[in-house]
Order: structure tokens, then C-alpha cells, then sequence
């Protein structure tokens, strides 16, 4: 993209706009304003796009390319879209990753045609649309955040780097310093619809692999953006404050992106910028880390098909609002490391549980509740109209049902965050009724479009309605006395905007009106089967009554300016209620869940234990309990760093290893995001990152190998997990020859052993590899059983102790219809390498143990002991004081000899 664009407006006027005639020359000159952008040029009742635009537009969204004038000899390719069903078109284009900047008429016609016939009519860029900018419901997902985010450093390359994001349709802002490492598994959790990046970001090598997921979003702006004391200034000025200090110890490259942000806002809005609450700072070590391989590999919120379906958080969303939907999303995007702050979250879901009345009262309080964070914030921008108006009177008004279904027995025994919830609800009463008796019943979309305000609300306003309503009871009668006078029954007062209101008679009677010189008829229009006229009379009548709809229209707008400024000012106090409603919805949603599925109440610590009784998988679950078939076997599982803190997960194929490895992963995710578990108990010591390496996908798209995205993904966790991490590894090594595979998954399994000391749940295939588990301590064996009845195979899908001995991947193939002789064949192959060398080898290598010392990482290995070597062992029993000289020259050699080994 190229950028002077909406950053910086380019100097208008270019020379050859002098041939243009004035409308051209000022559709050119907003044009060169905009490069990268499309020009929405309203024109009327149309947006028009002209030129390249049109011949964009009109492929992008199908419509007819017409050609209008000429312009350096050439036809002027032209097409359009209504401007009532604009947003259809909006929403299209910006999913197709265009930016529109939306030019309106900024006077009437009327007034520029005052200043000469030839006057164009001023029009101005009121507005860009970007992905990260968007507040329309149409154009948004009512379930999702639309975050917009910016990317800065200070100091350069290898300098501070900070990160801010805000979602412009909620007014939500948060800033958070960036450690380059983590910058990857930061914009998959935000996931923000559009980055703004410093352009001599994305010329840095070492950052094209994190943004590559993210290029449609980028927006590349000139470096002079990112500039910190700017953005402290601007951050400042925005909060009317003198210092920043109270909301938090900001780093100067988190000023920095947060300054971008609000400027880029003030930008795209054109100096608007709505409410922003003020900013959170997130601390990195306070959210689960999870990488985007993790993430999608567990498809937390989407499936690996790019779906909502089929993800896990569909699976547990029960909320009833947008808000709650998009709370819930985002703590599941971020879960928590803090076990008080994840305690908190669960005795709100238990609160909800224990009591099904209470939670069935709030729940039905908040069926219907409209998108109020949403509302708020078109209103602040200038954008909303009196249904947002209307959507905010209902919401708050559900307000005191809320309070009373939860704190009617008063707010000491509930837990906490009910309490705070309650208390951030606020009151609203005097608003909620000022807009009960402001409103009427059908509402329009926009308050141009007029009728809104209720009868009864103003006494002036009712006054202009009735004299309004009363001429065209005028206009009625005046229709029978011209049919009477004229003595034709079928004469008709009509309007239309054009020639506003006239008579109209059929052809056949027009006579009897033109005749007689002094007619008080006079003649407007002959059309092919009709002819219209017009009276002084009907004339005045006419002034009366538009004047009286144009005052009742401008009162209504003043009106409407009203109530828009009592509304923003109580913005804070709404938004936060509508927090409120969304944490309650969420709370309740889970406890619905819980209740549902029969999950249970985690206990998160500080531990390095992870002990599931009992769990399950929660969308296999869901799946199975919908298919109506078999019901999912629960299976347990404990890990800890003291004992066996890998288990090493053997079983053919189909038996319920991923599922399993899966399962519990999700389970920590939901625990430590402060939901219920699937499972009959749950014991989870804190996880500060999770990491999962699971299936096998080829990512053609990034021209890798599934090998490749196989190792890029293992040295990751490799590199990256902590004692207090937990890792998911599915069949590692499958994606190249035995031996090398094999080989990379043992080494594997020592480094998760030995240097990470995670707590690991290891699935392969290889059982070669259960021989370690004589070597390593923490390693434990277990396997899917599997049982055999009648040449059968019979997966039972329990997790039990011990090691499979076979694949059964013959079995598998001969059930899938392999030739008889193929199967034969195959399996006297196996039974050949089975009694050779390989298994011989794989025991031989387990007694060679540790080869692990020798491989030692120098960094970037998780703390904590190491086991000791062979030499340090045998030195260590060494005791030199009891050694004869020729013990001692013995022991020597025995070291020699350990290390010759090495
Ligand atoms: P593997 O990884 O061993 O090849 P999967 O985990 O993919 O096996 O499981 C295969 C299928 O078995 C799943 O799609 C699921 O339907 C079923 N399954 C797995 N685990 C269970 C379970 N615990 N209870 C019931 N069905 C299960």
C-alpha cells in the first residue's frame, strides 16, 4: 500500500483540473486526497464512484458500469450504490480488504444554487472506513471484538517495543509493552482487525514470519506517527489530564502506539473520536501465553477449517448478549495466571450454579438486551440514530430486574465481582424515563428521516404536527370542492416530490378545466393519458404545510441533539453498565454451561500438578451427546513435577490420543479463563503457557512442509516452555523416515524431560520410545486400551498404564479393503522387522542413557535442576580421603572411560 494516503492528505489542485468542468475538477481534487482509498462522492440520493473506483466497485460488488461525460477526451466510467443500502455495499468492500472514504454533500443544493447556477455543491470527506474502524452493526460481528491495534518501538531495532489496541465501537483501549519473542502469540490472541505499523517495521527481516498472518490487516504508516511525545501528549490531551501516571506506569513505546491510535482515530473519523475508556495496561505474565499454532490447533475460536463451528468456544458459549458473546470470546482468547483473579471469575459461574431461580431470573432479564456498548458509541461519533437511542433506553431499563434478582438479600454475601457488577450497574432511571417519554413507537434508522419523537413530549412539536396533519385534512376537503365545482368525480390532489402537490385530472376531462379564459387552473404538466394543475390556493396550502413539516422536522433534530448530549454525558457511568451486563451474562452463561454439561469447579494453584479426574473433551462431547451414539469415556490424568510429570501416550490409531492430549489442554484453557471443566474434579497448578503441536497440516499456503511446520513448531516449544508450562505433542517425527523420526522424537522427549521440566502429555506411535521410561523419572507409560473380539478390533478408549504393543495398523488397513495378498505380504514384513534390529537398537539406546548431557541448551531452557550426569554421579561417589593411590588411578580411568561413552 502506499502511504501518503490516509495519513497525510496530499496538496490538492493539480494543474490539469483546470480542463475539468468545476464538479470534475472537485471530485479530482478530493480524489488525490484519498489514493488508497476508494471514493464513495455522494451525488443526491447515490454514492457514485468514478473511474478506476468504478471499474472496481463495480467487479467487486457486481453492479452495472455505466460511462458519464468525458474527461481528456475519454469516457468517465461511473457507477453507483443508494445511499440506503450503502452499508450492504460497505460491508462487502471492506471484507474484500478495501478502505472507502465516504465524501457527503456538506450544504444543501439549494444554498449553492443561490451562489449561480454553475455552483457545485460543497462536499467533504466526512469519514474513512478502515477494517480496524468500523462502529455499523452491519458491518460488524455482534460476537466479536473489532479491535484496531499499533505496533512501536523506541530506541530502534532491539529497543522497547510497546503495543495498544482499542475497540472504536465499544470505546475498550488497552496498552501493553511487547517482548519481540511473544509478538506472535500477542496479535493471535487481540487478533485486530487492523495493525498499525511503523513502515520500517515491515521492512525488518526478523518480523516477516509474525506479520505474514496479518498482512491484509497492516496499515503502514510513516515512522513521524509513532512518535512518543506525541502520543503522550496526545493521550493526555484526549483525558484532559496533566500526567498519565494514575492509569498506569506506560512505557514510552506503548505512548508511542497509543498515540498513533488515537490520532489515526481522529484521522478516519475526522476529529471525532468517541468516548475512550480510559487505558488498561495488560503485564504479559498476567495472560496464559498461547502461540497461534496452539491456537489453532486446539481451534479455541475458530476450527481449523476458519470457522466459528466446531470451535470450542461455540461449544461453551450460553451468553444471550453481544457484549457478553465478545466478553467471553476475549477471555478465552486470554486466559488468566493469576489464581485470585481466576478465583474471583469462579465464585460468580458457582454463585450462578448453586442457585438455578436466580440464574433463570437473570438470564430471562437479559434476553432481548440490545447492543448498548455499540450504541454508545455511534452516538459519541455522531453516527447513531433513534433506534440506538431506543436500544439504550430498553437495556438500562432491565437495570433494576437485574439488581433485584441478585441483590435483593442485600450485597454482603455475594461473591465479589457479583457485587462490584451490581454496583457498576448504576442508575439510570431519570434517562431511561426521559427516553421512554421521548420515543415513540416506530422508529426510523436515521433521525433525518423524522417521526420519532412521541407525542406528548413537547408541546411545540405537537403544535407543528397538528397544523401539519390539519392542512392536509385541508388539502382533502379542497378536492371535493374542485370535484364538485368541475363536476368531474375523478379529479385527484396528488403529491409527488417534484412538482409537490398538484391536481390531476384524465385527459378526457381537461376540457372542462381549460376552459373559460381567467381558469383559476393553471397548468402544470401533460403526461399521455393525464393533465395537472395547480391553484394559487393549493399553492399557499402547500407553503403552510411543508413549513410546518420542516419546522417539525428541525424541532425533532434539536430534540434529538438533546438527548444525544445527556447521553454522552452519562457515557461513562452507561459504559459502565453495560460492563456490567456483559460480565453477568458471561457469569451466568457459564453457569448455565456447567449445569448443562455437568462440569465441575476447578481448583487452579500455584502447584506444578495438573490432576483431572475423570475429564472430557468438550466438543467431542457436545458431538457425540448430539449424534445421539455412543456416549465419551471420561479418562483421567495427573502430572506433576515432582513425579511423573510426562506421560508418553502409546495406541493405534482412532483409539483417542488426540482427543485425550486435546482435552486437556482445553481443560486448562477453560479453568484458568475462570470457567467450569469438563470433568468430575480438577486440580490445575497455574500454566503460564500452553503449547500444542498436534495433527499433521501442511501449510502450502506458507510454502512449508508439514515437516517444516512440524519442527518450526517443536523448536518453539522447545525453546519456550517453562516448568510451569503444559505441552500437547502428537506424533512428532511422522513426517520423515523412521529412524529420523524416531531419533527426533527421543531427543525430544529428554529436552521436555531434562531441560524444560513442563508437565507434557506425549502421543507417538513410536514405541521405541517407552523404553525410556526405565531412564527417566518423570516419564510414565500409558496407552489406549484396545480390545480384540473376532478378528476385530474394538477401541475402548480408555487411558490405562503400560505401553501398546501393537499398532494394529495392518488391522486397519485390511478393514479399509486392502487386497488379501497386500495384507499377507505386509504382514510377514512386520513380523521380520519386529524380531530384528530395530527394536534391538531402540533398547540399546535407552541403556546408553543420558545422551542428554552432551546436548545441553545454553539458553532458553526452562530453570530448575537438571538431573546429574554419569560423571558427576560416579565422581560424587569418589571419596578421596579413603583412596589408595592405585584407587585413585583407577577411578580415573573409570571417568576416562564414562566420557568416551558420551
Ligand atoms: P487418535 O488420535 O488415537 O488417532 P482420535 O483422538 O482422533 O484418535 O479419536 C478418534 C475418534 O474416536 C474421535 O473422533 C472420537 O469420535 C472418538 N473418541 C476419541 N476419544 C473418545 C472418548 N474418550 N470417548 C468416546 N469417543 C472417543
Amino acid at each position: 500500500m502506499n502511504d501518503t494516503s490516509i495519513s497525510e492528505p496530499a496538496a490538492p489542485a493539480a494543474p490539469d483540473l483546470a480542463a475539468a468542468t468545476p464538479m470534475l475538477a472537485q471530485y479530482l481534487e478530493i480524489r488525490r486526497a484519498y489514493p488508497d482509498c476508494l471514493l464513495f462522492y455522494r451525488m443526491g440520493d447515490f454514492y457514485e464512484l468514478f473511474f478506476e473506483d468504478a471499474i472496481t466497485a463495480a467487479r467487486a460488488l457486481s453492479l452495472t458500469l455505466t460511462r458519464r461525460g468525458k474527461h481528456n477526451g475519454e469516457d468517465i466510467p461511473l457507477c453507483g450504490v443508494p445511499v440506503h443500502a450503502a452499508e450492504t455495499y460497505l460491508a462487502r468492500l471492506i471484507r474484500l480488504g478495501y478502505r472507502v472514504a465516504v465524501c457527503e454533500q456538506t450544504e444543501d443544493p439549494a444554498a449553492a444554487k443561490k451562489r449561480g447556477a454553475k455552483a457545485v455543491v460543497k462536499r467533504e470527506v466526512v469519514r474513512l472506513i478502515t477494517p480496524g474502524t468500523l462502529t455499523e452493526d452491519s458491518l460488524l460481528d455482534a460476537k466479536r471484538h473489532n479491535y484496531l491495534a499499533a505496533l512501536a518501538e523506541t530506541g530502534g531495532s532491539g529497543g522497547a517495543m510497546g503495543f495498544a489496541w482499542l475497540d472504536l465501537s465499544t470505546g475498550e483501549f488497552w496498552l501493553q509493552p511487547v517482548d519481540p519473542q511473544r509478538l506472535g502469540s500477542l496479535l493471535a490472541r487481540v487478533s485486530p482487525g487492523e495493525v498499525l505499523v511503523s513502515d520500517r517495521f515491515t521492512a525488518r527481516p526478523e518480523f516477516f514470519e509474525t506479520f505474514q498472518p496479518w498482512k491484509a490487516a497492516l496499515t503502514p504508516l510513516p515512522p513521524s506517527r509513532f512518535d512518543s511525545e506525541n502520543g503522550r501528549r496526545r493521550l493526555e490531551a484526549l483525558y484532559g489530564v496533566k500526567a498519565l501516571d494514575a492509569f498506569g506506569a506506560f512505557g514510552r513505546a506503548e505512548l508511542a502506539a497509543g498515540g498513533a491510535l488515537v490520532d489515526y482515530v481522529e484521522l478516519t473519523q475526522k476529529g471525532r473520536v468517541p468516548s475512550l475508556s480510559t487505558p488498561i495496561r495488560i503485564a504479559d505474565a498476567s495472560v496464559m501465553e498461547i502461540d497461534p499454532a496452539t491456537r489453532r490447533n486446539l481451534e479455541l475460536a475458530e476450527s481449523l477449517a476458519g470457522e466459528r463451528t466446531g470451535s470450542l468456544l461455540q461449544c461453551i458459549d450460553r451468553t444471550l448478549t453481544g457484549a457478553g458473546a465478545r466478553m467471553l470470546a476475549a477471555r478465552l482468547a486470554a486466559p488468566l495466571t493469576d489464581p485470585a483473579a481466576i478465583d474471583r471469575r469462579l465464585d460468580m459461574v458457582a454463585w450462578f450454579v448453586a442457585d438455578a431461580r436466580r440464574r433463570e431470573t437473570v438470564r430471562t432479564a437479559l434476553k432481548g438486551v440490545g447492543d448498548i456498548e455499540r450504541a454508545l458509541s455511534r452516538l459519541g461519533l455522531g453516527r447513531g440514530g433513534p433506534r440506538d437511542l431506543a436500544g439504550l433506553r430498553d437495556a438500562l431499563g432491565r437495570i433494576p430486574d437485574l439488581k433485584r434478582a441478585i441483590g435483593d438479600g442485600g450485597l454482603s454475601g455475594i461473591p465479589a465481582g457479583l457485587a462490584e457488577a451490581v454496583t457498576e450497574l448504576g442508575e439510570h432511571g431519570v434517562l431511561v424515563e426521559r427516553l421512554t417519554r421521548a420515543l415513540g413507537a416506530d422508529l426510523p434508522l436515521m433521525a433525518r428521516d423524522g417521526g420519532f419523537i412521541a407525542a406528548g413530549y413537547t408541546a411545540e412539536l405537537d403544535e407543528l404536527r397538528t397544523l401539519r396533519d390539519a392542512s392536509r385534512k385541508l388539502i382533502a376537503e379542497l378536492q371535493g370542492r374542485y370535484a364538485a365545482d368541475t363536476k368531474i368525480p375523478s379529479l385527484k390532489i396528488r403529491h409527488n416530490n417534484v412538482l409537490g402537490y398538484f391536481i390531476e385530472v384524465t385527459q378526457t376531462h381537461a376540457d372542462k378545466i381549460t376552459a373559460g379564459a381567467g381558469s383559476r387552473f393553471i397548468h402544470r404538466q401533460t403526461l399521455a393519458g393525464a393533465m395537472r394543475f395547480t391553484t394559487v390556493e393549493l399553492g399557499e396550502l402547500e407553503t403552510k404545510i411543508t413549513s410546518a413539516a420542516d419546522k417539525a422536522l428541525a424541532l425533532e433534530l434539536v430534540l434529538f441533539e438533546d438527548l444525544v448530549k445527556e447521553v454522552s454525558a452519562r457515557a461513562a457511568a452507561i459504559a459502565g453498565a453495560a460492563r456490567a451486563i456483559a460480565a453477568l451474562d458471561v457469569a451466568a452463561a457459564l453457569a448455565e454451561l456447567a449445569v448443562e454439561r455437568r462440569y465441575c469447579r476447578p481448583v487452579v494453584d500455584q502447584s506444578l500438578e495438573f490432576v483431572i479426574t475423570g475429564g472430557r473433551h468438550p466438543v467431542v462431547e457436545s458431538a457425540l451427546a448430539e449424534a445421539g451414539g455412543t456416549a465419551f469415556i471420561a479418562n483421567d490424568c495427573a502430572l506433576a513435577a515432582s513425579d511423573k510429570r510426562i506421560w508418553l501416550l502409546t495406541g493405534p490409531n482412532m483409539a483417542g490420543k488426540s482427543t485425550f492430549l486435546r482435552q486437556n489442554a482445553l481443560i486448562a484453557v477453560l479453568a484458568q479463563l475462570g470457567s467450569y471443566v469438563p470433568a468430575d474434579a480438577a486440580r490445575i497448578g497455574v500454566v503460564d503457557r500452553l503449547f500444542s503441536r498436534v495433527g499433521a497440516a501442511d501449510d502450502l499456503a506458507r510454502g512449508r512442509s508439514t515437516f517444516m511446520v512440524e519442527m518450526v513448531e517443536t523448536a518453539t516449544i522447545l525453546n519456550r516452555a517453562t516448568e510451569r508450562s503444559l505441552v500437547i505433542l502428537d506424533e512428532i517425527g511422522r513426517g520423515t523416515a523412521t529412524f529420523d523420526g524416531l531419533s527426533i522424537a527421543w531427543a525430544t522427549v529428554e529436552h521436555l524431560h531434562e531441560a524444560n521440566r513442563c508437565r507434557a502429555l506425549f502421543a507417538t506411535h513410536y514405541h521405541e520410545l517407552t523404553a525410556l521410561a526405565a531412564r527417566l523419572a518423570g516419564l510414565a507409560c500409558w496407552t489406549m486400551r484396545v480390545k480384540e473380539w473376532q478378528d476385530e478390533v474394538v477401541f475402548l478408549h480408555e487411558v490405562a498404564p503400560g505401553a501398546a504393543d501393537r499398532s494394529y495398523g495392518i488391522h486397519v488397513a485390511r478393514l479399509a479393503g486392502l487386497p488379501a495378498a497386500v495384507i499377507a505380504r505386509a504382514e510377514e514384513v512386520l513380523r521380520k522387522l519386529e524380531a530384528g534390529e530395530q527394536a534391538n537398537a531402540a533398547t540399546k539406546l535407552a541403556d546408553d542413557l543420558p545422551l542428554f548431557s552432551a546436548a545441553r541448551p545454553k539458553s532458553g531452557g526452562a530453570p530448575g535442576a537438571t538431573a546429574p550426569s554419569a560423571i558427576e554421579t560416579a565422581l560424587r561417589e569418589v571419596n578421596p580421603d579413603e583412596l589408595t593411590p592405585k584407587a585413585a588411578l583407577e577411578a580415573l580411568y573409570r571417568l576416562r572411560g564414562l566420557l568416551a561413552r558420551k
